[in-house]
C-alpha cells in the first residue's frame, strides 16, 4: 500500500473480518492493508461496518451488522456497560479477555521491543473477576430534586445514576447508596458545574478488603456543610464497619476531584488494610492499589523474580507508598525506595513503622536524580525494582542502571508499550529479559500489568 492510498471513502458500508484487538479494546480490520478501528467487535468476527472517519494511516468505523460472532463474545452482565465506559471488555468472556491481553503483551514486545522470542506467560487472572475494586468515587448531580451519583454519560457532563457497579466491592455500592440517600434527605444540594453553586461534588468510599474498615469522603465546594453534625451522625449510625468520615474541600471551578483542604469529620484519619502480612494505613488522599487481591499476586511475582536470600541491597524506584519496598524488605538486607510525591513518602515511612520494618530508607525525589546520587555515595544495589507510571522509565534512569550494573532487575509495568521500549534499551545496555508475567489487575478493562525479570548478561 502506498502511503497516500486510502482504499475507502467516508460513509462507505463495507464487509470486513476483524483480525485483532487494539490496546483500548477496538477491533482492527484491514482493507488493502489500511487499518480500520471499530468499537464493540472482536477478532475473528465478520461484519458490515460504516466508515466514519479517515486519517492518513488508519480510519474508524461503526458496526452496522454482525454476520459471524466470535466464540468469546458474550452478553455483558452489566446493564449500563455501553453507556458507562468504565469497562471496555464485558462483551468478551473472561477467558477471551485473558487471551487477548496475553497476545497484546506478546505483540507489543515483539513490535516495539524486538523481543519476539521472550518468554511471556499466560496472564494471571482472577478466579472471580467481579467486585474487586476497593475504592468507589462518583460525581454527584440532581434529578427532579433528588441526588444522583454514578458516572458521566460518554462525551457529556450529564450524570447517570448508578445503583451497582459489578467491578466494585459490593459493600462500597451499598455504602454509596446509603450516603447518597442520607445526603438527599438532609437537603444537601449537588454541586452544579455551570453555576458553580451547590455543595456536594463527589462521594468517595474506600474499604479495607481484609479489615472491612470503611471510609466515607465527602468532597464539597464549601467548607460548610448544612446540618453537618446530624448528617455525619446519621452516616455513622447507618454504615457498618465505618471508621472514618472525611471532608475534602474543593472550592475551584475544575474537573479535578480533590481540593487542598482535608478535614476529618468523625473517627480516624486512616483506615487500614493488609496485602499479605504487610499492614497499610490508607488516608483519603493516599494512593493505594484498587485491586488488593491481584496486587498480592503481582508483588509475589516481583518478589519471586527478585530471588532474595536476605543478604541483598535492593532499590525500589517509583516506590509510591512503599508497597513493594516493604514486601521486599522482609527478605532483603536493606531496601532503598524513591518516589516523587512527598505525601506518598510520608505514607511509606508510616507504613514501615506500622509494620516494625527498619531496614528501609525512603527519599523524596526523581528516581533519575536520586539513584545516581546513591550510586555516587556508594550504594551498591544487587537488585533494582522499577514500577514507573504509564510513560515508563526516564532515559537518564535507564542509563544509570546500565552504568550501575545491578545483577538483577525487576520491571513492574502498567503499560506494555513503554515496557517494550525500555526493555530494548536495557537489552542493548547488557541486560537479558528472562521472562514476562502479565497479571490482570483490572478485569473487564483494557489494562494489563506486567512483571519482567531481567539479568545482567554474563560478559563474554
Ligand atoms: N510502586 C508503587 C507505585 C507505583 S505507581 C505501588 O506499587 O504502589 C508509580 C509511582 O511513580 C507514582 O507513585 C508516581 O508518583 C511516581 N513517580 C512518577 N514519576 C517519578 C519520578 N520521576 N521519580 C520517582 N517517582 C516518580
Amino acid at each position: 500500500m502506498s502511503k497516500q492510498h486510502v482504499p475507502i471513502k467516508k460513509n462507505d458500508e463495507i464487509d470486513v473480518i476483524f483480525e485483532d484487538l487494539t490496546h483500548d479494546g477496538k477491533g482492527v480490520a484491514k482493507v488493502d492493508g489500511y487499518p480500520l478501528f471499530v468499537a464493540g467487535v472482536l477478532p475473528g468476527e465478520k461484519a458490515k461496518i460504516k466508515v466514519t472517519k479517515l486519517n492518513k494511516g488508519y480510519g474508524f468505523g461503526s458496526l452496522v451488522e454482525l454476520y459471524e460472532k466470535s466464540e468469546f463474545r458474550i452478553e455483558p452482565d452489566c446493564p449500563i456497560f455501553a453507556e458507562c465506559g468504565g469497562c471496555q471488555l464485558q462483551h468478551i468472556s473472561y477467558e477471551g479477555q485473558l487471551q487477548a491481553k496475553e497476545k497484546q503483551v506478546r505483540d507489543v514486545l515483539g513490535r516495539i521491543g524486538k523481543l519476539e522470542n521472550v518468554k511471556v506467560h499466560p496472564v494471571l487472572g482472577m478466579k472471580n473477576p467481579w467486585h474487586y475494586r476497593n475504592k468507589a468515587q462518583v460525581p454527584i448531580g440532581e434529578r427532579e430534586g433528588g441526588l444522583v451519583g454514578g458516572f458521566y454519560k460518554q462525551r457529556s457532563h450529564e450524570i447517570i445514576d448508578m445503583e451497582a457497579c459489578l467491578i466494585q466491592q459490593e459493600e462500597n455500592d451499598e455504602v454509596l447508596q446509603k450516603v447518597k440517600a442520607i445526603c438527599g434527605e438532609f437537603g444537601i444540594r449537588a454541586y452544579n458545574e455551570k453555576s458553580h453553586k451547590g455543595t456536594l461534588r463527589h462521594i468517595m468510599i474506600r474499604s479495607g478488603k481484609v479489615t472491612g474498615e470503611i471510609m466515607v469522603v465527602l468532597i464539597t465546594r464549601t467548607p460548610d456543610i448544612p446540618n453537618r453534625r446530624k448528617l455525619v451522625e446519621r452516616i455513622v449510625s447507618e454504615v457498618p464497619g465505618i471508621k472514618s468520615v472525611v471532608q475534602n474541600v474543593n472550592t475551584k471551578r475544575t474537573n479535578v476531584i480533590f481540593g487542598e483542604q482535608t478535614n476529618v469529620l468523625w473517627g480516624e484519619e486512616f483506615i487500614y488494610d493488609y496485602i499479605g502480612d504487610v499492614k497499610f494505613a490508607i488516608s483519603a488522599r493516599s494512593f493505594y492499589q484498587v485491586n488488593p487481591d491481584q496486587t498480592k499476586v503481582l508483588y509475589d511475582k516481583a518478589l519471586e523474580y527478585a530471588g532474595l536470600s536476605g543478604e541483598e541491597t535492593v532499590i525500589d524506584a517509583y516506590c509510591g507508598i512503599g508497597t513493594i519496598s516493604l514486601f521486599l524488605a522482609q527478605r532483603a538486607n536493606k531496601v532503598y525506595g524513591v518516589e516523587i510525591v512527598p505525601e506518598a513518602i510520608e505514607d511509606a515511612m508510616r507504613n514501615a513503622e506500622l509494620n516494625g520494618i527498619t531496614n528501609v530508607e525512603f527519599e523524596v525525589g526523581e528516581a533519575e536524580k536520586v539513584i545516581p546520587q546513591w550510586y555516587e555515595q556508594g550504594v551498591q544495589a544487587d537488585v533494582l525494582v522499577v514500577d514507573p507510571p504509564r510513560k515508563g522509565c526516564d532515559e537518564t534512569l535507564l542509563e544509570t542502571i546500565i552504568e550501575m550494573k545491578p545483577k538483577k532487575l525487576v520491571y513492574v509495568s502498567c503499560n506494555p508499550a513503554t515496557l517494550a521500549r525500555d526493555l530494548r534499551i536495557l537489552e542493548d545496555g547488557g541486560y537479558e529479559t528472562m521472562q514476562v508475567q502479565p497479571v490482570d489487575m483490572f478485569p473487564h478493562t483494557t489494562h494489563v500489568e506486567c512483571v519482567a525479570k531481567l539479568r545482567l548478561k554474563p560478559s563474554p
